[in-house]
C-alpha cells in the first residue's frame, strides 16, 4: 500500500531546501510552484497573493502562462480564487468551469484545464493569498493531496509574514500583510506611545516547521497533551478554590477539547506530513479558526476563544515557555496586544521596556488597565480585529488620548507621533516643575492632590508625581495578582514597605475590596452563582460574612504601623451598622494586640467609602460614625444611574459631569463640612482636569487619583479662580437646571480664563 504520508513529507522535504537556498523570490516562488506540481502530479500550481486594495493578484505560476504573473487578478470575492479568499475555504471541483462562481482569465490559458484544488493561505485565521493546482483530466483530489495543499500553503504564509513575498510587490499595490491599519476604540488611559508589538498570547514563530522524524514529534505532542490534560484535571479537582460557575464550565470545556479526537487527529496528520508540533497545532488551530470566522452564533465564537486558549497552552508546554522567557525576548519599547488579560499577566513583563497596551477587549475600570495606569502606560481598549491584524514585531502607535491604534503606520503619521511624544515629554517637564509649587489654587486655597495606589510597583510614583500622600490604597490589589491568598506576613510587609515610603504623608487603607468585578480565582465565593455580582456578596458584606479575612488584615496593618497613624476605609458601606461591626472587629484586635505588648498606631482613624447612595440619606448620622469619608465615584455613578461601570456600550451614554451627580457630590460635600468631617474624593473622577475643577468647585479640598493625574490636575488648579467657579455652579445647580450642559459650560468657563484643562 501506498504511504499517503509520503508525498507531503517529500514537499516539505523539498521546500525545506528551496527555503534554505541564496535565492531571489521570485526564483524562489517559482521553484516552489514547480515542485508542488509535480510532487501532486498536477499540470498546473499557481500562487496568488492578498494585495492591500483587497485584490489577488497572481505571483508565481507553473503551467498556466508565464507572462501573466503579476498581471492576471481578481477581486476578493471573484472568481474560484476569489471566492477561496472570501470563504477562507477550500475548492475541490472536478470540472471546475461548471461552478458558478467560476471567471475565466483569458491572459492565463487557463481553458483546458477542468479538475481545480484551491486552498487559502492562512496564517492565524487571516487570508493572506490562495494556492492552486490544476489538472486536464477530471478528476476530484483525495483528501490526503488537500491536506498536503493546506501544509504547504501555511509555509507559504510563512514566506509572506516574513516579509520575503512582499519583496515582489510594486510600489501602490503592496501585500495586505503589509498594509498599514487604524483602529478605533476607546482611551483606558492617558498617554502616546510609540513601538514595536508584542502579541500577549504570541503566535508561535515558526522558526522550526519543518520536522526531522514524525515519531519523535508524534511522541512530543502525546507528552504536552498528557500534561496538558493532566494540568487540566489537576484544575478541576482543586474543589477547595473557586473553580465552580464561569470557571469550572470553561475548564470542563477545555477538557472536552483536550480529549477531543478529531483535535487530536487532525494535529497527528499534520505532523505525519511532516510539520513540528508546533506548528501542527498552528495549521489546525489556523484553519479552524478561519472557518469559525463566519460564525455569528455568540456560544460557539466562545468556544472558540477557549480552543484558541487551549491551543496556546498546547503550545507553550511543547516550547517549554513561561512568562519569564518571553519577558527576555521582550524589544525595548514594547507594545502588548492581547485579547483580554489578566491583571498578574501584565506584571509578567518588565516595567522598563514597556510601552503601551492595547487590548481587543476590557472595560476603562478592569483590573489589567488599573494595574497599567498604577504603571503609568496608555492603553487603548476595544480594538476589534487588532490581534489578528497584527504581527510581533511591527511597528506600532498607541494612542491612549484619542482612544486609536496604529498599526504598521505610514511615516509622515509616525513622524507626527513621535512629535506627539517629544510634546509630551516637555510638558511632563513642566509637571515636574510644578511639583515646587504649592498645591493651591489661583486665589490662595489650599488643595490636598493625593494619589492612588495598590501594588509595590506604584510607590516610586508617590515622590515622582509629587503626591501629597495615598488617599486609596486597593489592598485587594495584592490578593488580585497573587494566586493564593497573601500570607499575613506578606500583608503585613507590603503595608510596612506603603508607610516607610509615605514618611509621614498621610496613607489610607481600603480593606479589601472584592467580589463584583473583582474576582480572586482562588478564593471560593458565594455558594450559589451571582445574577448581579455588582449588586451582590461584596466588599463590606463579603468580609464581615467571612471575618478571618478582615481580622487578619487588620492585624497586618495594626502591626505595619507602629508607631504612626493608621486610616482604615471600609468599601461598599451600605448601612450603618456595618461600620459597628468592622469597628468591633478592629477593636478587638487592637485589644489583642495590646494584651501581646504589640507596638501600636499613634492614632487609629476609621472611614467609610460613599459608593452606594442609600448612605446619601444619611450623611449627617455617617459623617457622625467615622473619622472621614471617602467618596468611591467610580460605584457612585453606576448605582445612582443604574449603569455598569465596566459595560462599554454605556461607557458615554451618561455623564458625571451632568447637573444631578454634580448635586449628588455636592450635598457630600456640604454634609462633610457641616458635620466637621474630612471629606475625599478617590474614583477616576479626580483625575481629569475638567471634572477634578468642577469637584473644587463643589467644595472638595483632598481629591485623590492616578499619580500621573497629577501633573495635568495641578497645572489646572494653580490657574483657578475658584471663587468665581463656585459662583459659577451655585447658579448653574440651584435653579431649574435638569438639562445643562454642564460638561460645555465648564470647559467654556475654564477657557474663557485660560485654565490649562
Ligand atoms: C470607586 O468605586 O470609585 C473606587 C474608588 O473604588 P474601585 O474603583 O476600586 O471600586
Ligand atoms: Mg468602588
Amino acid at each position: 500500500m501506498r504511504d499517503m504520508a509520503a508525498g507531503p513529507r517529500v514537499l516539505l522535504k523539498r521546500l525545506r531546501e528551496l527555503m534554505a537556498e541564496p535565492l531571489e523570490p521570485q526564483e524562489r516562488l517559482d521553484r516552489i510552484v514547480r515542485d508542488i506540481a509535480a510532487n501532486m502530479v498536477a499540470e498546473v500550481c499557481s500562487l496568488y497573493v492578498l494585495r492591500a486594495d483587497s485584490v489577488l493578484e497572481l505571483y508565481a505560476t507553473v503551467g498556466l502562462n508565464p507572462n501573466a504573473v503579476h498581471l492576471a487578478q481578481l477581486r476578493l470575492g471573484q472568481g474560484l480564487v476569489g471566492t477561496i479568499a472570501a470563504s477562507a475555504r477550500a475548492l475541490n471541483l472536478s470540472n471546475a468551469q461548471e461552478h458558478p462562481a467560476f471567471a475565466y482569465l483569458p491572459e492565463t490559458g487557463e481553458e483546458i484545464y477542468h479538475s481545480f484544488l484551491g486552498v487559502p493561505v492562512l496564517r492565524a485565521g487571516r487570508t493572506l493569498g490562495v494556492l492552486v493546482v490544476q489538472n486536464k483530466t477530471m478528476r476530484h483530489y483525495r483528501d490526503d493531496e488537500i491536506e498536503a495543499l493546506e501544509t504547504t500553503a501555511m509555509v507559504i504564509a510563512e514566506m509572506i509574514a516574513s516579509g520575503d513575498i512582499g519583496r515582489l510587490s510594486r510600489p501602490g499595490l503592496e501585500l495586505d500583510m503589509s498594509r498599514p491599519a487604524s483602529f478605533t476604540g476607546l482611551s483606558f488611559n492617558e498617554g502616546v506611545g510609540l513601538g514595536h508589538v508584542v502579541l500577549h498570547e504570541p503566535r508561535i514563530v515558526v522558526t522550526n516547521l519543518f520536522n526531522e522524524d514524525s515519531e519523535e514529534e508524534l511522541r512530543r505532542l502525546e507528552v504536552s497533551l498528557g500534561s496538558l490534560r493532566l494540568s487540566i484535571d489537576d484544575m478541576l479537582e482543586r474543589r477547595d478554590v473557586a473553580f465552580e460557575g464561569e470557571h469550572r464550565e470553561v475548564l470542563e470545556a477545555y477538557r472536552m477539547f483536550a480529549n477531543d479526537r478529531g483535535w487530536v487527529r487532525r494535529l497527528e496528520e499534520a505532523i505525519r506530513n511532516g510539520l513540528t508540533a508546533e506548528a501542527a497545532v498552528e495549521k489546525v488551530q489556523s484553519d479552524m479558526r478561519a472557518r469559525m470566522l463566519h460564525m455569528t452564533d455568540p456560544y460557539l465564537r466562545e468556544r472558540m476563544s477557549d480552543f484558541d486558549d487551549l491551543a496556546n497552552r498546547l503550545l507553550r508546554q511543547l516550547m517549554g515557555r513561561g512568562p519569564e522567557t518571553i519577558a527576555e525576548s521582550l524589544p525595548k519599547d514594547a507594545i502588548i496586544v492581547a485579547r483580554s488579560m489578566g491583571a498578574a499577566e501584565l506584571l509578567d513583563y518588565p516595567r522598563d521596556r514597556l510601552r503601551g497596551l492595547v487590548l481587543e477587549d476590557g472595560a476603562p475600570t478592569s483590573h489589567v488597565v488599573i494595574v497599567a495606569r498604577a504603571m503609568g502606560i496608555p492603553v487603548a481598549g476595544q480594538m476589534k480585529g487588532a490581534v489578528s491584524m497584527s504581527e510581533n514585531g511591527d511597528p506600532i502607535i498607541v494612542d491612549g488620548v484619542e482612544g486609536t491604534v496604529h498599526l504598521r503606520p505610514q511615516p509622515d503619521l509616525e513622524a507626527a507621533y513621535a512629535e506627539k511624544v517629544r510634546f509630551r515629554a516637555r510638558r511632563q517637564e513642566l509637571y515636574r516643575e510644578l511639583r515646587k509649587k504649592p498645591s493651591e489654587t489661583k486665589d490662595g486655597v489650599k488643595v490636598d492632590l493625593l494619589m492612588n495606589a495598590g501594588l509595590a510597583v506604584d510607590l516610586p510614583q508617590l515622590a515622582e508625581a509629587g503626591a501629597a500622600g495615598i488617599g486609596l490604597f486597593r489592598t485587594e490589589l495584592q490578593f488580585m495578582v497573587a494566586s493564593t491568598f497573601p500570607r499575613a506576613e506578606a500583608q503585613e510587609k507590603l503595608y510596612r514597605d506603603v508607610l516607610d515610603t509615605a514618611r509621614g504623608r498621610p496613607v489610607t487603607f481600603r480593606t479589601i475590596d472584592i467580589g463584583g468585578d473583582k474576582v480572586l480565582p482562588y478564593f471560593k465565593g458565594s455558594v450559589q452563582e451571582e445574577e448581579n455580582p455588582a449588586l451582590g456578596w461584596r466588599a463590606i458584606r463579603l468580609t464581615l460574612d467571612r471575618p478571618g479575612l478582615l481580622r487578619t488584615q487588620i492585624r497586618a496593618l495594626l502591626k505595619a504601623a507602629g508607631g504612626r497613624e493608621l486610616k482604615v476605609m471600609l468599601p461598599m458601606v451600605t448601612e450603618l451598622g456595618e461600620i459597628a461591626q468592622a469597628r468591633e472587629i478592629i477593636d478587638r484586635e487592637v485589644r489583642h494586640l495590646a494584651r501581646f505588648a504589640h507596638h501600636l498606631p499613634t492614632s487609629l482613624k476609621l472611614g467609610a467609602m460613599i459608593e452606594v447612595p442609600s448612605l446619601l440619606w444619611q450623611l449627617d448620622e455617617l459623617m457622625q460614625a467615622v473619622d472621614f469619608v471617602s467618596v468611591g465615584s467610580n460605584d457612585l455613578f453606576q448605582f445612582v444611574m443604574a449603569a455598569d461601570r465596566g459595560n462599554t456600550q454605556l461607557a458615554d451614554r451618561f455623564d458625571t459631569l451632568s447637573v444631578p451627580f454634580l448635586r449628588v457630590l455636592k450635598q457630600i460635600a456640604d454634609a462633610g463640612i457641616r458635620n466637621h468631617t474630612p471629606v475625599t474624593l478617590c474614583g477616576e473622577l479626580a483625575g481629569k482636569p475638567i471634572s477634578a475643577m468642577a469637584l473644587l468647585g463643589l467644595g472638595y479640598r483632598s481629591i485623590s487619583m492616578s499619580p500621573a493625574s497629577i501633573g495635568p490636575v495641578k497645572a489646572m488648579l494653580t490657574e483657578l479662580p475658584l471663587g468665581e467657579l463656585k459662583s459659577f455652579l451655585d447658579d448653574n445647580l440651584s435653579g431649574p437646571a435638569a438639562s445643562l450642559p454642564m460638561r460645555a459650560l465648564l470647559q467654556a468657563f475654564a477657557d474663557d480664563r485660560s485654565i490649562p484643562l
